[in-house]
């Protein structure tokens, strides 16, 4: 796997306050942005929003706002390094992405570590990790190739996005009786016959490219888990403490800190 770092901070560590002027977490600059631009917030000071609207109760407990009001440090969470940092998510993407609650707390799970830690706990921990899911839950790594209904309709998709494209682009040198044939078959896909606005959105759709005959590794894993996401996400957190023994893990890090918001 390829790892970004960056010569760019991991946490910026500005401040988000409630209307009423609550400090309520730190946040990196994309957020802050987010906020201001959706006219959501105003500065406070150079290193603080405050929120325009009353936000519903976070639920954390006392640590957890401990956990999230700290000020979090630039630095690899196992050697202590500040060069070459990139971020590390504990739970890895490719299962997290398939967890149900949206309002996770990712932020948790995600720490700096520095190029070689962070090279050294993928090449050689993860792995491990991931090939026992994956006999466990008969899930290879690489994915499974679709099949049925759903892997013949991508098929199917596929050649109406071909069907489309010639249309759009060499209409003018297509024979009659081929247009035809192309309209009739996309008429019979769509259940009525296109515009040339929805030949052209089709032409270019990417819905039925090759990925989506694929039923990823992390998709199957968690549709094996379900409801049992909180131990999936424990397993993961003390897989890197036992391999990794980081030293500079954020204070109040836990390896039961809930996945979720509890409102
Ligand atoms: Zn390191």
């Amino acid at each position: 796997m390829s790892i970004h770092h960056s010569t760019a901070k991991i946490y910026d560590n500005l401040t988000v306050y409630s209307p009423n002027d609550i400090a309520m977490f730190r946040a990196n600059r994309d957020k802050i942005e987010f906020y201001l631009s959706n006219k959501l917030a105003e500065w406070r000071d150079h290193c603080s929003i405050r929120l325009l609207f009353q936000p519903k109760g976070l639920g954390h407990s006392k640590s957890q706002k401990q956990f999230f009001m700290q000020e979090r440090e630039n630095r690899c969470s196992v050697c202590g390094s500040s060069e070459l940092l990139s971020r590390h998510h504990i739970i890895p993407a490719c299962y997290r992405k398939w967890f149900t609650d949206k309002k996770n707390l990712n932020y948790h799970d995600i720490v700096p570590l520095c190029l070689d830690c962070h090279l050294q706990y993928e090449k050689h921990c993860a792995y491990k990790l991931k090939r026992r899911l994956a006999h466990k839950f008969k899930a290879p790594i690489n994915g499974l190739p679709m099949n049925g209904e759903h892997y013949l309709d991508c098929v199917t998709g596929r050649h109406m996005v071909c069907n489309a494209r010639s249309l759009v682009r060499h209409r003018q040198k297509m024979p009659a009786d081929r247009i035809k044939v192309l309209e009739d078959k996309l008429t019979d896909f769509l259940g009525h016959q296109p515009n040339q606005q929805e030949l052209e959105v089709l032409a270019e759709s990417r819905k039925y490219n090759g990925r989506h005959l694929m039923l990823t590794h992390g998709k199957k894993v968690i549709s094996h888990i379900q409801d049992q996401q909180q131990q999936f996400s424990r397993i993961w957190r003390k897989h890197f403490m036992r391999s990794m023994r980081p030293e500079y893990l954020p204070d109040h890090w836990d390896i039961n800190f809930p996945i979720y918001y509890c409102d």
